[in-house]
């Protein structure tokens, strides 16, 4: 009860009577703002400009006062203790901005830049304890720290996401999940030290043994708890060459438990890389059939499809990893045994070599032609939920053919994950089982009015998740977005008590992240 009073429903609302109060207090913040800036911090009055993110829906909700561009840990403890001494003022770390609805952002607050810190583009690959390592500043992009490691030191980091343009403090503050999380869990299973400034100012040095409180509070902790500025992410050697590969099947409950079955085989009896898309049965050229092949080698020949698809059909997406000299007639006897146990349908297989650099910046072409045609700046509203194996093919029913079964002008991923894979001591919550789907419906708007409306996508996600909720799925969005205390409380369920616990020992003023909408800035 004490919690709850402390930290009450976030509220944006204000009435006419409380203007004046409030043209006050903002004058008093940026008073604050100044105050940093005479103390030597790299500050910028934003001057009532709202800070848009990836997802482009926040509108005119998210005005920061001022941009702080970190110069240290030290700097970002002095912002935070300064702040601390007005009863509104709240800063969220911003690592990239490709949040979807405003999370990075601080109405009326402080936003850090933490690309802008000095360490951030400074990759160190060092040995440590189990084996290489390497130390990145947490404003780093996953691009920066591949293009060091693997250019360098040939080496990577075990466990990426699909676009590498997100901020290493971004990811890990939610999971970050891509097509090796299978094996090694998503990237906040693949850290094992951090730096932190909590929401009091400390600057902390934390990891499983040292401080592991904050540390697996911080990890999925939605920026909730202390502002991460460096990172030790775990290595493993990087492979030359990739064998990228992509099958068709037309049935659900074939691609799914084709899926499953590769994901919990032994590392040697599986793939590197496993993921999965539903797409239209037509020739619509982004939704349809040629959405799925890869290189320059054949299209996609719906002739090959039985008779009995539907409307959506299914592509299970592998990548087997090689070096050098290997010669593709031994790569091809790997494969091809582990292919032949699958039933995809056989004359629709698409595969292409190319190089682990190559493949693992496969999403920049996607993001150079969407900047190209004007997409990659219109809004995004994306949906990304965590469903579970119980529940997936009812999903599959419900949603994707029926209700998404027009596409939504973008990749809808869906592909297993394996839950004992994820730390249960991190922030994250996820659905009941061992096995759980990640279904991501990442929709692309366009600049001219054709395709549905933003307010319709939005409208479409929000019939989903009533869907999941009216059937009784047993889901988790991930990168959640909620309004009220109370769906946050139902978000958490029985790790609401442990996620407030943790707010009010690290940040208890609740000056961190107010985008995220969790809590309410305590006086
Ligand atoms: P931001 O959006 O800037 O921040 C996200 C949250 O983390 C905010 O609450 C912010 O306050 C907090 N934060 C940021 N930096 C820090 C820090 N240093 N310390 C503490 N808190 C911090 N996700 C996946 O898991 N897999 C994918 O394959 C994937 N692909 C994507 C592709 C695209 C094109 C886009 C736009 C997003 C994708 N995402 C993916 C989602 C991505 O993980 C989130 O957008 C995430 O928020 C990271 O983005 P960012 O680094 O820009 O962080």
């Amino acid at each position: 009860v004490y919690l709850e009073q402390r930290f009450p429903p976030h509220d944006q609302t204000t009435n006419n009577s409380s203007n004046d109060h409030h043209h006050h207090q903002i004058e008093s913040d940026l008073n604050i703002c100044r105050l940093l800036e005479s103390q030597g911090i790299p500050i910028a009055l934003s001057n009532g400009r709202p800070d848009r993110d990836f997802g482009g829906l926040t509108k005119d909700s998210s005005k920061p006062l001022a941009i702080v561009h970190p110069l240290s840990a030290h700097q970002i403890s002095a912002v935070l203790r300064t702040a601390a001494a007005s009863p509104t003022l709240a800063v969220a770390a911003r690592g990239n901005g490709h949040s979807i609805h405003g999370q990075a952002s601080a109405h009326r607050g402080i936003v850090l830049d933490m690309p802008a810190m000095p360490s951030s583009g400074n990759v160190v690959v060092a040995v440590a304890g189990a084996g290489e390592v390497a130390d990145v500043g947490a404003g780093a992009t996953w691009e920066e720290v591949l293009k060091w490691c693997v250019g360098e030191h040939g080496m990577a980091p075990r466990s990426w996401t699909d676009y590498l343009g997100l901020t290493v403090g971004g990811t890990i503050s939610n999971a970050g999940v891509s097509g090796q999380a299978f094996r090694h869990g998503p990237q906040s299973s693949n850290v094992m030290e951090m730096e932190v400034v909590t929401g009091n100012g400390e600057v902390v040095v934390c990891s499983e043994r040292q401080n592991n409180e904050l540390f697996f509070a911080v990890l999925g902790g939605l920026g909730q708890f202390g502002v991460i500025t460096r990172a030790t992410i775990a290595l493993q050697p990087a492979p030359a060459m990739v064998k990228w590969i992509r099958v068709v099947y037309t049935e659900f409950s074939e691609f799914a438990s084709d899926a499953e079955f590769i994901v919990t085989q032994p590392e040697s009896d599986s793939f590197d890389y496993v993921e999965g898309f539903v797409f239209v049965n037509s020739d619509d050229p982004v939704n349809g059939w040629p959405s799925v092949p890869i290189g320059s080698g054949r299209g996609f020949d719906p002739a090959q499809l039985p008779r009995t698809a539907g409307p959506v059909l299914y592509c299970l997406e592998l990548v087997l990893h090689y070096n050098k000299g290997d010669d593709s007639a031994s790569v091809d006897k790997v494969v091809g045994p582990r292919l032949q146990r699958l039933r995809y349908c056989r004359d629709l297989k698409f595969e292409v070599d190319v190089s682990y650099m190559e493949f693992l910046l496969r999403v920049k072409h996607v993001e150079q032609k969407a900047v190209a045609n004007g997409t990659w700046h219109t809004p995004h509203p994306w949906l990304n939920i965590f469903v579970s194996q119980r529940d997936i093919a009812d999903f599959d029913r419900l949603i994707f053919k029926k209700i998404l079964k027009d596409g939504i002008g973008g990749p809808m991923l869906v592909y297993p994950l394996i839950k004992s894979k994820w730390d249960s001591r991190t922030s994250v919550v996820l659905p009941e089982g061992e096995i759980f789907y990640i279904v991501a419906l990442l929709r692309f708007s366009g600049p001219h009015n054709n395709g549905p409306t933003v307010d319709e996508m939005v409208a479409q996600n929000q019939e989903i998740i009533r869907c999941c909720a009216a059937h009784g799925f047993d889901f988790k969005l991930y990168l959640p977005h909620y309004r009220t205390t109370e769906q946050w409380k139902g978000h958490f369920g029985d790790q609401w008590s442990r996620f407030v616990e943790r707010k009010s020992r690290f940040d208890p003023m609740a000056i961190l992240a107010p985008g995220q909408r969790i809590f309410s800035r305590a006086h």
